[in-house]
């Protein structure tokens, strides 16, 4: 059972760690794409340090990793538990100054600036927290919950579990990594150093969730190659692939197939950049599908229609270049079962509904699984991600902070 006495710990944390601008930044090449993750990474491997844990320390690159040793004799598999500590590089995340809106009644809530409000129509959840604790932005910033709240529950479970050596648990790896909000998190992730053998990121929304299941991607560049040459002496000869382009585009399926016509299982193919002139029309596609066999069908009918395209415009030519981007997780999550089973085992022993639901998008955890480390994304009770309206409730946070707690629990249990 939960110490129902317990002081949680992880409000003041997540408070104190939102004060630090983590924004990473998609332009930037560097890595981690920004330096100041760093700051709160340092702190946070100072904070774990000082708690007891003593291999706690941040890399060069800015992974924070840590151990918590195991204190059963049963043979327990390490799992890891993982956050990221940048913010989204869509809303500024300086100076957040959150609002603990306590003991909430119900209604939309007006943030103090800038004219936002948290409709209930829009976070039909809301109806669920009537005398929750919601912690807001005042308007000016995003709030950091994502993943800032994570990290604290993760935090808070690390010093619950010091304080309650009763609670059996294997080895217990922590790992908070820079740059997940541009797709970076993973890229230099020293997944032997970290040891663990399974791992859960606490980067999901809403209590309840448990997501296993994400988008296989790639990524298609398709150039166009036209002719210039100075239009006052072009008749006859220039190749304008502008035009190449759009005439490739207006070929598109028009009511299938694209972000805007599709939802749940269905995937997609999406222009992301259009950029070009005379001579050179360069576009990008994200293909995204659950069923990876998909991206190579969707690929091969771009491949067809831009060939169709340059047939049109003699003397032209088309370049196709695809990118493997990741994968889903489902496939390395149903060849290790247990990852799953003992999250849903940890929901059901705390008496709360699953939800489960693919996600139409990757997680550093797609990535994960397929280096080598199955781990599914579990609940942190953050909502509205990378906007001003971010919020998450201080009830939902305790109980990700016991959802982290029972699932090392269930996996000693099962060991
Ligand atoms: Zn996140």
């Amino acid at each position: 059972m939960f110490d129902d006495k317990y002081q949680f710990t992880c409000v003041d944390r997540f408070l104190k760690y939102v004060k630090i601008d983590t924004q990473s930044d998609e332009e930037s090449t560097s890595f981690p794409s920004t330096e100041k993750q760093k700051d709160l990474s340092k702190a946070l491997a100072e904070e774990l340090k000082q708690m007891g844990l003593k291999d706690a320390h941040m890399d060069e690159w800015g992974y924070v990793m840590a151990t918590l040793p195991a204190n059963t004799d049963k043979n327990v598999d390490p799992i890891a538990f993982l956050a990221h500590v940048d913010t989204s590089p869509a809303v500024s995340g300086k100076d957040i100054n959150p609002v603990i809106n306590k003991n909430y009644q119900g209604g939309d809530i007006p943030l103090k600036n800038g004219g936002w409000v948290i409709k209930v129509s829009d976070n039909p959840e809301l109806k669920d927290m009537i005398g929750y604790d919601i912690i807001t932005t005042d308007g000016t910033t995003l709030l950091g919950a994502d993943n800032k709240a994570g990290v604290a529950e993760i935090m808070d479970a690390v010093n619950y579990w010091l304080s309650h050596p009763e609670v059996k648990h294997g080895t217990i790896k922590i790992c908070f990594t820079p740059d997940e909000e541009v797709g970076r998190g993973t890229e230099k992730i020293d997944l032997k150093k970290l040891g663990a053998k399974y791992g859960y990121t606490v980067d999901g929304s809403a209590k309840g969730e448990l997501e296993s299941e994400t988008f296989s991607a790639d990524m298609m560049v398709i150039k166009f190659i036209g002719k210039n040459i100075h239009p006052g002496y072009a008749k006859g000869q220039m190749i304008n692939s502008i035009k190449i382009g759009s005439t490739f585009i207006d070929s598109l399926p028009k009511d299938k197939l694209s972000p805007e016509t599709t939802d749940k299982r269905e995937g997609y193919v999406h222009c992301t950049a259009f950029n070009g002139n005379e001579e050179l029309t360069t576009l990008k596609f994200i293909i995204r599908s659950f069923v990876t066999a998909d991206l190579k069908e969707y690929e091969k009918m771009l491949k067809e229609l831009a060939e169709k395209t340059v047939e049109k415009y003699p003397g032209s030519k088309v370049e196709i270049e695809v990118i493997e981007q990741y994968r889903n997780m489902k496939e390395m999550l149903d060849k290790h079962p247990m990852v799953e089973a003992n999250a849903l085992e940890a929901l059901k022993r705390l008496k709360i509904e699953p939800i489960m639901h693919p996600i139409r998008g990757g997680t550093d955890g797609s990535r994960l699984s397929f280096m080598g480390l199955p781990t599914p994304n579990i609940f942190a009770g953050e909502h509205s991600f990378h906007s001003q309206l971010e919020w998450v409730a201080v009830q939902d946070m305790h109980d990700a902070v016991k959802y982290i707690i029972e699932i090392a629990k269930v996996w000693e249990e099962k060991s």
